[in-house]
């Protein structure tokens, strides 16, 4: 066990009234996996009053510095990646083999954008009028306030932290409670790499003391939050209510239609992969899956094969399945299979705590399977965030297609289908920011844009690739007349 301290204008100090909190093995709850300052409202102040300081100069670095001092963190992490891997699951629960592509992302995330701090200029146009020039240039719009969920502990730390950064920006990063081990090693990583004190500030705390600084404070600029529905409506509107610039991805119950066209096997491997990867606790997560009659029953049979032949045991062991990342999300899980049964669906297999031998001191839950389950109903409605699917059966693609889209919700759709003409009937009618052809909802590459629609996204503006430059830049339109 370790303890990491906040890290304000470059150094890792205790939180200013000395609080801390433990992070435990969820696996194995009887063991403290790491300790952290807690930091408070006075720390986030100092913390964004620092990057404020820091901003101008970290501006005024030519680009391609910065964009060397990510190269050169993408570097350190690469050299790590064991151990920042076999950390990210001690500490969140998720399998090696889960763990392992997530850093591994970061890594890919951190040269990415060293890349693009070399690229990213503006664009020239030719004038008119005898002017001597007609260009943009993009400027960074001063401090970001970053605040990041759980479930990918290192992958989103890293797509907001690496354009903000890339673009001229300082940063105060407020890590989820939960898992916050994995971001530090991304900060310890800047700092080995040489960014300067205040660049870069990682504030561990709890939302409603240091999250609310992030979002209030006048010396914030932007602010970008990835975390559920409620609480980020909530950011954003404290956020754009002093006119910060504001993003916010949240949830989603994201479908996969299996159409009378789709070949079987593909289906239940794209529907099994997404519903029950990484404990479901994903945010692109399939938890919907709408099948065509003609395929369903045999569907059924296959999808809670899938489920049952899932070995659930620690993320260390790396079985096919861990742990929850707490008692209160197993206990949300448990919560939403007995609503199942109780709305009437039929709960085919798992959805039980598991307590066998060395898994009774962790959060182990068994993949479910609900079938014959109502639209309606909340099991099909509400975002669970564990590994429970939710079945129904769609007479044809029209009627799959209404149900895919009755959902507040709006993040990944995918469609399981061999036919071209329903692929793109599906493209264009699905109601999502990400939609896959004959693959699982999760999943993304880093260098296209991510976000989602509805009640999945603010909707303002989407992360990853350009769409990371952009958020963070603002354009300044030059007329030069010489
Ligand atoms: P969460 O409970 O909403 O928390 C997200 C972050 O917000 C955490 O750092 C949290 O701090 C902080 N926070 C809490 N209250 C706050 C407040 N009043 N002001 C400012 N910040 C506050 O979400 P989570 O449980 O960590 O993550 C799961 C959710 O994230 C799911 O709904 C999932 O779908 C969503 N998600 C979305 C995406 C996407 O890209 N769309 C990706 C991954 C996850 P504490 O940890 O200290 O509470
Ligand atoms: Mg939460």
């Amino acid at each position: 066990m370790s303890l990491v301290n906040l890290y304000v204008d470059g150094e890792w100090i205790p939180a200013a009234d000395g609080e801390r909190f433990a992070v435990e093995n969820p696996a194995d709850v009887t063991e403290t996996v790491n300790e952290y300052a807690k930091g408070g409202t006075s720390d986030a102040e100092r913390a964004v009053e620092a990057a404020s300081e820091a901003q101008p100069d970290w501006e005024s670095t030519p680009a391609p510095e910065r964009g060397s001092i990510l190269r050169d963190a993408a570097a350190t992490l690469e050299d790590k990646k064991d151990v920042l891997t076999e950390r990210l699951t001690h500490e969140e629960g998720k399998t090696l083999s889960e763990a392992d592509p997530e850093v591994q992302r970061a890594i890919d995330i951190f040269y990415y954008y060293a890349e693009k701090a070399f690229d990213d200029g503006g664009t020239r146009k030719n004038p008119s009028g005898g002017r001597t020039s007609l260009y943009t240039v993009r400027e960074p719009l001063g401090v970001a306030g970053l605040i990041t969920p759980w479930n990918y502990p290192i992958a989103i730390p890293a797509w907001k932290i690496a354009p903000a950064l890339a673009t001229g920006n300082t940063v105060v990063l407020k890590p989820a409670s939960n898992a916050p081990g994995a971001a530090a090693a991304i900060v310890r990583a800047l700092e080995d790499a040489g960014i300067p004190d205040g660049v870069i500030n990682f504030v561990p705390g709890s939302g409603s003391d240091v999250g609310e600084v992030l979002t209030t404070h006048e010396t914030v600029d932007l602010v970008s939050f990835t975390g559920s529905s409620d609480v980020g409506h909530h950011v954003y509107e404290q956020a754009t209510e002093d006119t910060k610039r504001a993003q916010a991805e949240m949830g989603g119950k994201n479908p996969a239609l299996v159409t009378a066209n789709a070949d079987l096997e593909r289906a239940v491997e794209a529907v099994g992969a997404g519903a029950f990867g990484v404990t479901g606790q994903a945010c692109t997560a399939c938890s919907r899956a709408i099948v065509h009659t003609d395929l369903y029953d045999e569907f059924v049979e296959r999808i809670v094969e899938y489920a049952e032949s899932i070995d659930v045991g620690p993320g260390l062991d790396d079985p096919g399945m861990g742990p929850h990342v707490t008692q209160s999300e197993l206990d949300s899980t448990l919560d939403y299979v007995d609503v199942g049964v109780s709305e009437g669906s039929t709960l085919e297999t798992g959805g039980e705590r598991l307590e066998d031998d060395d898994l009774s001191d962790g959060y182990f839950v068994s993949p479910a399977v609900f079938t014959e389950v109502d639209p309606e109903t909340r099991l099909f409605q509400e975002e669970i965030f564990g590994p429970v699917l939710a079945v129904t059966e769609v007479k044809d693609f029209d009627e799959g297609v209404e149900v895919a889209n009755d959902s507040q919700y709006g993040l990944s759709a995918s469609i399981i289908t061999d036919d071209l003409e329903e692929a793109h009937a599906f493209v264009d009618r699905s109601e999502c920011g990400v939609v896959k052809i004959n693959e699982k909802t999760t999943g993304l590459d880093l260098h296209v844009p991510f976000g989602g629609v509805k009640d999945s996204s603010t909707n303002t503006h989407r992360e990853q690739g350009d769409a990371g430059m952009d958020f963070f830049t603002q354009t300044k339109t030059v007329y030069l007349n010489t």
